[in-house]
């Protein structure tokens, strides 16, 4: 079963032009896969379908065989939980520690201090952020402030993890070591669908890679077909 699933989805918003128009595409369980197309292609468009942040005008967007179109009320909280999020502008809370802040998605589930506490300095210690777990975030580097914002967005384990443009603050150098990342750090199982209009560093991570061209997809390449990329 796909874990998610566009069903010929099209998105017009009021009084604007075709953000997405009739894409369809699968994500299997595990798969990692790339969004990439110019600045109005509508790459966050697509991640928004899936946040529940808009609404499709057309066709169906289905999470783990579920119409997300019958996720109403409190059932929209309940999906965002499943979902890990990697903003631009990681949205770290200033006033919090980085302990805190990659704590904060396990304090909303509930979980026992000790036990959020166990997972987080793990956590922390794989991405190398050992040290600075008592830093505020204006205390860190980009390259840092964005290893946190992933941190945040996988101590849940959420079944899809989803990223906009990750990258967009970054050199080149540090972009690379975060896609990387990304690839690598979620949980077998979880998967990592990435945003980015930056062709050349999407390429060189041998993924999948969707291509939007005006709102439609005009693309669909398999990592096989990157290998000389
Ligand atoms: P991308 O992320 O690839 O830059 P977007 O999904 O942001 O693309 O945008 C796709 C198209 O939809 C663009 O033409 C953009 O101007 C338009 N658009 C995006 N959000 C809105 C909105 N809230 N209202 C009206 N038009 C929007
Ligand atoms: P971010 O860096 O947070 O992704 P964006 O610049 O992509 O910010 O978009 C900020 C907001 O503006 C989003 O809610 C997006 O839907 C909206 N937006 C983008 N393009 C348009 C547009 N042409 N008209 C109205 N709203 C838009």
């Amino acid at each position: 079963m796909p874990v998610l699933q566009f069903d010929n989805v099209s998105k017009h918003y009021p009084g604007g032009q075709v953000a997405l128009a009739e894409v369809s595409f699968a994500v299997e369980p595990g798969e990692m896969l790339f969004v990439t197309g110019r600045s109005g292609a509508g790459k966050s468009t697509l991640l928004r379908l899936i946040h529940l942040l808009e609404r499709p005008s057309r066709g169906a967007v289905l999470f783990q065989d579920r119409n997300l179109a019958r996720v109403r009320g409190a059932g929209i909280a309940r999906h965002r939980r499943q979902i890990g999020v990697v903003h631009q502008h990681h949205r770290l809370l200033a006033d919090r520690t980085v302990e805190d802040n990659v704590a904060l998605p396990l304090v909303l589930r509930g979980l026992r201090r000790h036990e959020i506490g166990k997972r987080v300095w793990h956590l922390l210690d794989r991405l190398g952020l050992g040290a600075r777990a008592k830093a505020l975030p204006g205390q860190l580097s980009a390259g840092e402030q964005q290893r946190v914002g992933i941190a945040r967005a996988v101590i849940a384990e959420p079944c899809l993890l989803i990223a906009d443009e990750p990258t967009g603050n970054l050199d080149p150098a540090l972009s690379a070591e975060i896609m990387t990342l990304l690839a690598g750090l979620p949980e077998r199982g979880t998967s990592v669908l990435v945003a980015s209009h930056d062709l050349m560093l999407v390429k060189r991570m041998r993924k999948r890679v969707l291509v939007l061209e005006q709102g439609r997809l005009v693309d669909d390449i398999a990592p096989e077909e990157l290998a000389d990329a």
